[in-house]
Protein backbone atom coordinates (compact mmCIF):
# COMPACT_ATOMS: atom_id res chain seq x y z
CA UNK A 1 0.00 0.00 0.00
CA UNK A 2 1.93 3.50 -0.97
CA UNK A 3 -0.28 6.13 0.26
CA UNK A 4 1.21 9.77 -1.16
CA UNK A 5 -0.27 12.48 0.79
CA UNK A 6 -1.22 15.51 -1.30
CA UNK A 7 -2.75 18.76 -1.44
CA UNK A 8 -2.05 21.99 -3.43
CA UNK A 9 -2.34 24.21 -0.54
CA UNK A 10 0.25 24.65 1.97
CA UNK A 11 -0.14 24.88 6.02
CA UNK A 12 -3.34 22.18 5.81
CA UNK A 13 -1.33 19.33 8.16
CA UNK A 14 0.47 16.62 4.95
CA UNK A 15 3.55 16.63 6.78
CA UNK A 16 2.02 16.89 10.11
CA UNK A 17 -0.41 13.52 8.85
CA UNK A 18 2.66 11.88 7.18
CA UNK A 19 4.97 11.70 9.84
CA UNK A 20 1.92 10.71 12.69
CA UNK A 21 0.34 8.06 10.40
CA UNK A 22 4.13 7.02 9.20
CA UNK A 23 4.73 6.62 13.47
CA UNK A 24 1.51 4.80 14.24
CA UNK A 25 1.95 2.49 11.31
CA UNK A 26 5.92 1.67 11.88
CA UNK A 27 5.29 1.48 15.74
CA UNK A 28 2.11 0.07 16.20
CA UNK A 29 0.60 -2.05 13.29
CA UNK A 30 4.01 -3.02 11.52
CA UNK A 31 4.28 -2.53 8.01
CA UNK A 32 1.25 -2.33 5.92
CA UNK A 33 1.13 -5.10 3.80
CA UNK A 34 2.36 -5.08 0.10
CA UNK A 35 -0.02 -7.42 -1.14
CA UNK A 36 -4.05 -7.04 -1.68
CA UNK A 37 -5.65 -8.72 1.13
CA UNK A 38 -8.07 -10.66 -1.19
CA UNK A 39 -5.25 -11.88 -3.66
CA UNK A 40 -4.15 -14.81 -1.42
CA UNK A 41 -6.10 -17.86 0.41
CA UNK A 42 -3.40 -16.98 3.86
CA UNK A 43 -4.28 -13.24 3.69
CA UNK A 44 -7.26 -11.42 5.94
CA UNK A 45 -7.88 -9.20 8.72
CA UNK A 46 -5.62 -11.46 11.41
CA UNK A 47 -2.54 -11.19 8.63
CA UNK A 48 -3.20 -7.74 7.69
CA UNK A 49 -2.70 -6.45 11.48
CA UNK A 50 -0.25 -8.79 12.52
CA UNK A 51 2.00 -6.28 14.78
CA UNK A 52 5.39 -6.30 13.12
CA UNK A 53 5.71 -9.27 11.27
CA UNK A 54 8.82 -9.88 10.12
CA UNK A 55 7.49 -11.04 6.40
CA UNK A 56 6.86 -7.44 5.65
CA UNK A 57 9.19 -4.64 4.24
CA UNK A 58 9.86 -1.95 6.51
CA UNK A 59 7.64 1.06 5.95
CA UNK A 60 9.07 3.47 3.64
CA UNK A 61 9.17 7.38 4.73
CA UNK A 62 9.23 9.23 1.48
CA UNK A 63 9.74 13.53 1.66
CA UNK A 64 9.08 15.11 -1.75
CA UNK A 65 9.30 18.35 -0.12
CA UNK A 66 12.78 19.82 -1.04
CA UNK A 67 12.75 21.58 2.70
CA UNK A 68 13.04 17.82 4.18
CA UNK A 69 10.40 18.51 6.79
CA UNK A 70 9.35 14.96 7.06
CA UNK A 71 13.25 14.31 7.36
CA UNK A 72 13.44 15.85 10.59
CA UNK A 73 11.65 13.19 11.93
CA UNK A 74 14.02 10.41 10.90
CA UNK A 75 15.28 10.22 14.20
CA UNK A 76 12.04 9.90 16.48
CA UNK A 77 10.33 7.40 14.07
CA UNK A 78 11.78 3.96 14.99
CA UNK A 79 10.86 1.24 12.12
CA UNK A 80 10.73 2.90 8.93
CA UNK A 81 13.20 4.27 6.22
CA UNK A 82 13.65 7.54 5.27
CA UNK A 83 14.03 8.37 2.31
CA UNK A 84 14.13 12.07 -0.25
CA UNK A 85 14.67 11.17 -3.76
CA UNK A 86 15.42 12.04 -6.91
CA UNK A 87 12.65 11.66 -9.82
CA UNK A 88 14.51 8.31 -11.13
CA UNK A 89 14.65 7.28 -7.45
CA UNK A 90 11.01 7.77 -6.97
CA UNK A 91 10.11 6.04 -9.57
CA UNK A 92 12.25 2.68 -8.90
CA UNK A 93 10.90 3.09 -5.02
CA UNK A 94 7.15 3.75 -5.82
CA UNK A 95 7.58 0.82 -8.78
CA UNK A 96 8.55 -2.02 -5.85
CA UNK A 97 4.98 -1.43 -4.24
CA UNK A 98 6.48 -1.66 -0.78
CA UNK A 99 4.22 0.05 1.72
CA UNK A 100 4.90 3.78 2.28
CA UNK A 101 4.08 6.93 2.68
CA UNK A 102 4.70 10.11 0.87
CA UNK A 103 4.94 13.53 2.27
CA UNK A 104 4.45 15.86 -0.72
CA UNK A 105 5.01 19.58 -0.96
CA UNK A 106 1.91 22.50 -1.38
CA UNK A 107 3.56 23.13 -4.97
CA UNK A 108 4.04 19.65 -6.19
CA UNK A 109 5.39 19.69 -10.31
CA UNK A 110 3.69 18.46 -13.04
CA UNK A 111 5.81 15.57 -13.44
CA UNK A 112 6.47 14.55 -9.81
CA UNK A 113 2.53 14.62 -9.34
CA UNK A 114 2.12 12.02 -12.57
CA UNK A 115 4.90 10.20 -12.07
CA UNK A 116 3.25 9.35 -8.39
CA UNK A 117 -0.17 9.22 -9.52
CA UNK A 118 0.52 6.39 -12.00
CA UNK A 119 2.45 4.71 -8.80
CA UNK A 120 0.29 5.61 -5.59
CA UNK A 121 -2.83 3.53 -4.41
CA UNK A 122 -4.00 6.08 -1.92
CA UNK A 123 -3.76 9.92 -2.26
CA UNK A 124 -4.53 10.98 1.04
CA UNK A 125 -5.60 14.70 1.35
CA UNK A 126 -5.42 16.33 4.39
CA UNK A 127 -8.78 18.90 4.66
CA UNK A 128 -9.14 21.32 6.78
CA UNK A 129 -12.87 21.90 7.52
CA UNK A 130 -13.01 25.70 6.16
CA UNK A 131 -14.49 26.73 2.86
CA UNK A 132 -11.49 27.77 1.11
CA UNK A 133 -9.89 24.52 1.21
CA UNK A 134 -12.87 23.02 -0.15
CA UNK A 135 -11.29 24.36 -3.66
CA UNK A 136 -8.05 22.44 -3.02
CA UNK A 137 -9.79 19.07 -2.31
CA UNK A 138 -11.47 19.67 -5.32
CA UNK A 139 -8.53 20.22 -7.33
CA UNK A 140 -7.24 17.21 -5.83
CA UNK A 141 -9.93 14.62 -6.42
CA UNK A 142 -9.65 16.02 -10.27
CA UNK A 143 -6.36 15.49 -10.96
CA UNK A 144 -6.51 11.54 -9.14
CA UNK A 145 -9.89 11.11 -11.06
CA UNK A 146 -7.84 12.01 -14.27
CA UNK A 147 -5.17 9.75 -12.78
CA UNK A 148 -7.62 6.81 -12.72
CA UNK A 149 -7.62 6.49 -16.13
CA UNK A 150 -3.88 5.28 -16.37
CA UNK A 151 -3.77 3.48 -12.90
CA UNK A 152 -6.73 2.26 -11.85
CA UNK A 153 -5.82 0.94 -8.33
CA UNK A 154 -5.77 4.49 -7.39
CA UNK A 155 -8.42 5.70 -5.18
CA UNK A 156 -8.15 9.03 -2.26
CA UNK A 157 -9.46 9.54 1.09
CA UNK A 158 -10.24 12.72 2.52
CA UNK A 159 -9.13 13.41 6.24
CA UNK A 160 -10.30 16.09 8.75
CA UNK A 161 -7.94 17.67 10.30
CA UNK A 162 -7.60 20.72 12.12
CA UNK A 163 -11.38 20.01 13.58
CA UNK A 164 -12.58 21.73 16.25
CA UNK A 165 -16.17 20.77 15.84
CA UNK A 166 -17.91 24.35 15.04
CA UNK A 167 -21.32 24.81 13.57
CA UNK A 168 -19.56 25.53 10.21
CA UNK A 169 -16.42 22.91 10.77
CA UNK A 170 -19.42 20.51 11.00
CA UNK A 171 -21.46 21.45 8.27
CA UNK A 172 -18.50 21.37 6.31
CA UNK A 173 -18.06 17.42 7.40
CA UNK A 174 -21.46 16.51 6.75
CA UNK A 175 -21.34 18.27 3.05
CA UNK A 176 -18.09 16.34 2.11
CA UNK A 177 -19.34 13.07 3.92
CA UNK A 178 -21.93 13.20 1.54
CA UNK A 179 -20.29 13.95 -1.94
CA UNK A 180 -17.76 11.44 -1.28
CA UNK A 181 -19.60 8.59 0.98
CA UNK A 182 -17.03 5.92 0.69
CA UNK A 183 -14.08 8.41 0.55
CA UNK A 184 -14.06 10.37 4.05
CA UNK A 185 -11.80 8.84 7.00
CA UNK A 186 -13.73 8.11 9.82
CA UNK A 187 -10.78 8.90 11.46
CA UNK A 188 -10.72 12.63 12.42
CA UNK A 189 -7.75 14.55 13.46
CA UNK A 190 -8.69 17.38 16.11
CA UNK A 191 -6.82 20.47 16.22
CA UNK A 192 -4.80 19.83 19.19
CA UNK A 193 -1.83 22.59 20.41
CA UNK A 194 0.11 19.41 21.14
CA UNK A 195 1.24 19.55 17.25
CA UNK A 196 2.78 23.02 17.66
CA UNK A 197 5.30 21.19 20.28
CA UNK A 198 5.48 18.28 18.59
CA UNK A 199 6.45 20.12 15.14
CA UNK A 200 8.92 21.98 16.37
CA UNK A 201 10.32 19.20 17.89
CA UNK A 202 9.65 16.71 15.15
CA UNK A 203 8.31 14.11 17.19
CA UNK A 204 5.50 11.65 16.53
CA UNK A 205 2.84 13.26 19.05
CA UNK A 206 2.51 9.51 19.78
CA UNK A 207 5.95 9.20 21.60
CA UNK A 208 4.98 12.77 22.75
CA UNK A 209 1.86 12.73 24.34
CA UNK A 210 0.48 8.91 23.69
CA UNK A 211 -2.64 9.59 25.55
CA UNK A 212 -3.77 12.48 24.03
CA UNK A 213 -6.79 12.79 21.57
CA UNK A 214 -4.36 13.57 18.84
CA UNK A 215 -2.18 10.24 19.28
CA UNK A 216 -5.35 8.36 19.20
CA UNK A 217 -6.99 9.76 16.30
CA UNK A 218 -3.93 9.15 14.40
CA UNK A 219 -3.92 5.94 16.07
CA UNK A 220 -7.28 5.35 14.33
CA UNK A 221 -6.20 6.32 11.38
CA UNK A 222 -3.34 3.99 11.04
CA UNK A 223 -5.81 1.36 11.51
CA UNK A 224 -8.40 2.30 9.47
CA UNK A 225 -5.79 2.05 6.51
CA UNK A 226 -4.68 -1.01 6.77
CA UNK A 227 -8.56 -1.98 5.49
CA UNK A 228 -8.11 0.73 2.38
CA UNK A 229 -8.55 -1.29 -0.98
P1 LIG B 1 1.90 21.17 5.44
O1 LIG B 1 2.89 20.05 5.40
O2 LIG B 1 0.60 20.85 4.74
O3 LIG B 1 2.48 22.47 4.96
P2 LIG B 1 2.18 20.98 8.32
O4 LIG B 1 1.96 19.54 8.59
O5 LIG B 1 3.59 21.47 8.28
O6 LIG B 1 1.46 21.40 6.97
O7 LIG B 1 1.31 21.79 9.38
C1 LIG B 1 1.22 23.21 9.34
C2 LIG B 1 1.09 23.73 10.79
O8 LIG B 1 -0.14 23.28 11.35
C3 LIG B 1 2.20 23.22 11.70
O9 LIG B 1 2.57 24.26 12.56
C4 LIG B 1 1.53 22.10 12.48
O10 LIG B 1 2.10 21.93 13.75
C5 LIG B 1 0.09 22.60 12.58
N1 LIG B 1 -0.87 21.51 12.69
C6 LIG B 1 -0.93 20.38 11.97
N2 LIG B 1 -1.97 19.61 12.35
C7 LIG B 1 -2.58 20.27 13.36
C8 LIG B 1 -3.73 19.99 14.19
N3 LIG B 1 -4.45 18.87 14.07
N4 LIG B 1 -4.04 20.91 15.14
C9 LIG B 1 -3.35 22.06 15.28
N5 LIG B 1 -2.27 22.37 14.53
C10 LIG B 1 -1.89 21.50 13.58
MG1 LIG C 1 4.79 19.99 4.59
Amino acid sequence: MRIAVINQKGGVAKTTTAANLGAALAQNYGSMPSVPPQSGPASGNAAKMRPNSKKNPKLRLIDLDPQGSLLRYRKSIKGAVFHAPHADELRALLEEDAPSVVDCPPGLDDATRDLLLAHTDIVLIPLQPAYDALIGMVRTIETVEAAQATNPRLSFKVLLTMYRGRPSARQIRDDVQAAYPDNVCKAIIPYSLVFEETAALAQPVLSHAPDSTAARAYLKLAKESLTWQ
